[in-house]
Formats: C-alpha cells, structure tokens, sequence
C-alpha cells in the first residue's frame, strides 16, 4: 500500500506556529516586494476570500485588505521538512518526496510490524500535530494516482483509506478532471461527448479513447481504472533533486511565472545544501495548458549549491524556452541533478563563491534558528 503525506497550506503553517499572534488571520506567505509578487501558499483563513498560491499579490491584497503577508522563510520550510521526513523514516524507508510538504511512502514492508497502511497513515498524522504542531493530509490506496487524490478529497486534516475493493466505488464519481492528463482542453472535449465523470471514462472502450486523445486517452483510460504501476523512488537513491506545482488556474502572466520559479529554485537550493551535495545540471520542467510539457536541462561550469548560480541557469533556461506571445502554464519544475559531495569540491578562495556561499550559508542559518528575522535578496527577474 501507497501512502500519499501532503501537509496543509505548509509555508503558511509553520509561519502561523511561529508567529501564534496570527491565528485565526487571514496569512499568505510570498510578496510583498515587486520582484515577488506572488503569494507561494495561503492558509485557509485567507482562502475563504478567494486567495490562493500562485496568485499575485496586489490581488491577494485586493480581495482582503486585512491580509497578513509573511516573507518566504525557504531554510525554516527545509528544516521543517527535515523533520517530517525523520517521522516517516520511522515507518518506513521508501520515501519519495514530491516536494518540501508532500511525499510518497511505499508501506509494503512495514505492515507487519505496524499492522496496516491505515494506522502508519494515523501515527504519521498524529506524530506531526503533535511534535511540530503541524496538520497533515493522508491518503491511503493500493496506489500512487488513488493515494494522491485520496489525501486530497478531505482537506484540511484529511485521512482518506480507499482499499484495492473499493478502488473503483472511490473514483467513479469523481469528476474527470480529477485525472492526471486530463486538462482544460480534454476536459471540454469530454465533456462535449457527455462525459463528466471517471465511471464515464471507464464505460467508454480503449479504443475509443484512443482514437479521440491519443496515447493520453489510453492513459487516462487505464488511470480511470485506477490502474497505475509507478513505482515509489526513495530519494536516498534518486539522482536529483526537484520541485515542481500544478497551479490551480493556469497562469499566463510571466511575472507571475518567474516570481515562483524563484520560490522553486530556492526550495531546491535549500535542500541541497541540507544535503550537503552540490549539483552539476539544472533542469526545468514547463507544461502547457495543452499538457505539452518541456524539460530544458543546462550545464553548470561548475558544481553548486548557491541559489544564486542555480537561479542564473534556471532564469536563462526560462528565457529560452518560454516561447513569445500568450503562454499558459500549467505546472512549473525546477530540478538539479549531477551531485557531488561538498568537500570533494576545490574552493576557489579568490573568486566571488565565498561571498555567495557565506550570504546563503549565513542566511540558513539565521532562518533556521531565528525563524522571525527575515533574510531576503532581490532576486532580479
Ligand atoms: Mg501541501
């Protein structure tokens, strides 16, 4: 059984708990300068007025005056994350993250000595509350594609256990957007035939969806099925490190865009050098509304783990694939691979890394140990 862990409106959580004078307000994390102009989570309070991540700011602002807006705090997040992740690896060591606040757990290994998915599902939501005051999501299926939808059809707090029988009885009535592969344009197309719902998709033959969309019609088809034979990748194994986010609406303005690409590349950054690896390539991911999906990937001159060099590789591989005219973006990633260990690395003493190592090295440290001060650079766009 799969286990699919996603904590709830994450950045806006810890900030809360760090700050408890917030509760209960409206908060966003992300802006509010101009080269940031995007809220990067909203807690549910600020939710209720329409605000969601990816937003961008002034509109966040506009929808709720009263708005709390909190600074991306990226080394609190990692160092946070860092101790989720210590709670799963009590149950288990097949973990495969998808990002700082949300992961995939394989239990297939541990039920004996835990009994059931569903119970590990339960102490992993109740070691988080109650040792870093934290609220949790968990979706509990025999796969990846039910796990993650399953933690995400009760939030805030949800615990969702959808059993192999029952896999069918839990997808069928779900609209079909609830698909991976299925985005706004698919969407209509089916709807067009009359088909709103999985179990619709499941009526419908392979061949049939098929010849109407193609490979992705076949996928869709079999996911609809809750067919879905990936595997969990533990990152202690994986060869890169990534994040990624699907908005909740496309987004085609490109301030916007670059505004969370920062936010991705400082995510990843962060992790690396809590790994204390440094990377060679940087990769990133777009996909269009159309479900076309580039991966860009770009050499390094030299191994890092500055987010300054990582963001310059990033921006210039943004640049070049982000084609002109109207775009519309569904899901943004950014990724670096071709690790090596730190103290491998030569050090030139004379170039300008020591003053970029020691501002990033200086600024985890602050954050980690002094959540409240807020070290900040203005990334230019
Ligand atoms: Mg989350």
């Amino acid at each position: 059984m799969i286990i699919h862990i996603d904590m709830d409106a994450f950045f806006a959580s810890v900030e809360v708990r760090e700050h408890p004078e917030l509760e209960g307000l409206p908060v966003v994390v992300g802006g509010p300068s101009a080269t940031r102009g995007v809220v990067a989570a909203a807690n549910y309070v600020a939710r209720r007025y329409g605000i969601h991540s990816a937003m961008p700011m002034s509109q966040a602002t506009a929808l709720c005056p009263t708005l709390k807006i909190m600074s991306v705090n990226m080394p609190l997040y990692v160092s946070v994350s860092r101790q989720i992740h210590e709670i799963f690896n009590r149950y288990t060591p097949d973990i495969e993250p998808l990002s700082l606040d949300e992961a995939f757990l394989d239990v297939s290994g541990s039920l004996r000595l835990f009994g059931s998915a569903a119970e590990i599902a339960r102490r992993i939501k109740q070691d988080v509350r109650q040792e870093l005051k934290l609220v949790a999501s968990a979706g509990v299926a025999p796969n990846k594609f039910v796990a993650k939808i399953a933690s995400d059809i009760d939030k805030p707090d949800g615990f969702v256990v959808v059993e192999e029988a029952q896999v069918q009885a839990f997808l069928d009535p779900l609209p079909i957007k609830r698909i991976w592969g299925v985005g706004k344009k698919t969407e209509q197309k089916l709807l067009n035939y009359g088909i709103s719902t999985i179990e619709d998709i499941r009526r419908q033959t392979p061949r049939w969806m098929q010849d109407r969309f193609g490979k992705n019609g076949e996928q869709i088809y079999q996911l609809a099925h809750g067919r879905d034979r990936r595997r969990v990748v533990p990152d202690s194994r994986a060869k890169s490190i990534s994040s990624e986010t699907t908005f909740v609406e496309d987004i085609s303005d490109r301030n916007t865009l670059s505004g969370w690409l920062i936010n991705l590349t400082e995510q990843v950054a962060a992790r690396l050098r809590e790994k204390e690896l440094t990377a060679r390539t940087v990769n990133i991911k777009i996909r269009f509304q159309d479900f076309n999906t580039v991966i860009r990937s770009k050499s390094l001159g030299e191994s890092t783990a500055q987010t300054q060099k990582i963001w310059q590789a990033v921006k210039a591989l943004y640049d070049q694939t982000l084609p002109a005219g109207a775009v519309e973006v569904r899901l943004l990633g950014v990724g670096v691979s071709g690790f090596e260990e730190e103290n491998q690395q030569q050090g030139d003493l004379f170039s300008e890394d020591i003053k970029y190592d020691s501002l990033d090295e200086v600024s985890d440290r602050i954050n980690q140990r002094f959540g409240k001060l807020k070290i900040h650079r203005g990334w230019k766009k």
